[in-house]
């Protein structure tokens, strides 16, 4: 028989067939007593605690590497009556703690989520030390009554440490971390009960992990605008400061649940991200000295507010754009903002004068403004905002100055949880086999989020859902 082209393209359809039907129905499965879905910081600490308590874990994480938006923290993770506050003398407390965040969420925080918090965030910071972590620097960010944002010496950035040191834990742990394996669904049997994770790998292979157990640490949704402009039609435009990884994958898992979803429009802004490249620049650049001016070279609020009433001020200045200014000691005392100057978003200039011209500001309008802000710090007392961390003259050059404006950058809504990380369904209960913890869990911070806060929330629930998940 005459192998003719029609034959060929038949054979070729066949075997395209079959091989996408052996990929469609054989789905290989496995089982494991536990699932974690995310390797960010929340994801990671669960899955430790709970390989610590004995148990076999699968860790999924969706992008080729892990960190989700853990990674790109650069602040500090909070935490009190710690070692480094004891040893540079600053006295605070799991009360005064507690204090700050209940009034930065406009009380609408969960009092009894957020005593868990502060009382944990010792303890959270020993575990992550005696992992190898520095955090031994500590300074103060907006909102917060005390210096006790802790990160590495030096100022240097925290999330990358945070996520170096719990990734190397689970490389020496018995963990079956899966790259590029992504959660497509969380399965029940006839009776509602947990039954499985479905994943899809890199290849596009589908299979079914058996497990009565999930922890979900996805993270957020501050990474897609479609999904967070449809829960907040209000930031329709905003640039965001998150990783592409920040989705809200949690929302499509849980959907067949009858999972319940709290505050799902309440996503903070972040008041200092640039405008062109989305970069957010750090508030411990605040913190450490910087201050805030318009483009007629006024300051025009109080730098240290919260971040949700500092992005209004912001955005009722003209085009809706401002400049952080500091100077040469603030760049000293923060490793970070060499980033910044690396990246090129910065302007420098080794006097006021030259700094202003390159704005294109009045000079003796930023002169006036640094002056009067300098008389202050001097005599610790803002006549004219507040502001009560003073800890810098702007008086020695170089001067810097970067241009920013609010993005999107937390998302305070998600899956709500109770203090065993259980997630709690539409009828009030904790539903059997799932747990939560981090940015994709809600109820905790209230209206806004306090810098710092964040880590520390998925460092402390995420041990507690491995913890409990286990028990
Ligand atoms: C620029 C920036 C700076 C910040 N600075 C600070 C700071 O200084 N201090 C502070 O406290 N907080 C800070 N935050 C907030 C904080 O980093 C995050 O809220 C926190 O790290 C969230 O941790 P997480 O584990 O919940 O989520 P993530 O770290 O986002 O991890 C979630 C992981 O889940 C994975 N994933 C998602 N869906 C799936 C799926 N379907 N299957 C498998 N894997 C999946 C993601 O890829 C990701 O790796 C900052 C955030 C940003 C964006």
């Amino acid at each position: 028989m005459k192998i003719r082209k029609r034959h060929i393209i038949i054979l070729g359809l066949v075997g395209v067939l079959l091989f996408l039907s052996y990929r469609w129905t054989s789905e290989p499965s496995e089982t494991v007593d536990l699932v974690v879905i995310g390797a960010g910081a929340s994801g990671m600490s669960a899955a430790l605690e709970a390989e610590a308590a004995g148990v076999n874990v699968i860790l999924l994480e969706k992008m080729p590497y892990v960190g989700g938006n853990t990674v790109r923290a650069t602040a500090g993770m909070n935490a009190v009556e710690t070692e480094a506050q004891k040893e540079a003398g600053i006295s605070d407390d799991v009360e005064i703690f507690v204090g700050d965040i209940l009034e930065s969420g406009h009380s609408e925080g969960n009092p009894r989520m957020i005593e868990i918090m502060a009382r944990e965030s010792s303890s959270a910071l020993d575990w992550l030390t005696a992992k190898g972590a520095d955090l031994s620097d500590v300074g103060i960010l907006a909102g917060h009554s005390k210096p006790r944002t802790h990160r590495p010496s030096g100022g240097q950035p925290v999330g990358g440490e945070i996520v170096k040191v719990l990734k190397r834990s689970i490389d020496d742990s018995t963990v079956d971390l899966r790259l590029e394996h992504k959660a497509v669904q969380i399965m029940v049997d006839h009776d509602r009960v947990i039954s499985g994770v479905g994943v899809v790998d890199k290849t596009g292979r589908k299979y079914t992990i058996h497990t009565k157990k999930v922890i979900i640490a996805t993270g957020g949704f501050g990474g897609s605008p479609e999904v967070f402009v449809y829960y907040n039609q209000k930031l329709k435009g905003y640039h965001t400061t998150n990783s592409p990884s920040a989705t809200g994958d949690f929302i499509g898992l849980v959907e067949d649940l009858d999972v319940k979803l709290v505050d799902m429009s309440y996503i903070q802004t972040h008041p200092t991200v640039s405008p062109e490249y989305g970069v957010l620049i750090t508030e411990a650049i605040r913190g450490n000295g910087g201050i805030l001016i318009n483009n007629s070279g006024k300051r025009f609020a109080n730098e240290m507010k919260n971040r949700d009433f500092l992005s209004e001020d912001l955005l009722s200045q003209p085009g809706k754009e401002v400049y952080l200014l500091f100077n040469e000691t603030v760049r000293e005392s923060l490793a970070a903002s060499d980033d910044y100057i690396n990246m090129d978003l910065i302007h420098s200039a080794p006097d006021v004068e030259t700094l202003a011209n390159t704005l294109r500001i009045d000079t003796h309008s930023l002169n006036e403004t640094i002056d009067r802000y300098n008389g202050f710090v001097e005599s610790q007392n803002d006549l004219d905002f507040g502001r009560r961390s003073l800890t810098v003259t702007l008086d020695e050059g170089p001067f810097y100055a970067v241009k920013v404006t609010p993005a999107v950058h937390y998302c305070m809504g998600g899956m709500l949880i109770d203090d065993n990380a259980r997630i709690i369904g539409e009828d009030g209960n904790p539903i059997s086999g799932l747990y939560a913890a981090g940015e994709a869990t809600a109820g905790i911070h209230g209206l806004n989020r306090l810098g710092g806060n964040s880590l520390l929330d998925a460092i402390v629930f995420g041990r507690i859902a491995g913890r409990s998940a286990v028990e």
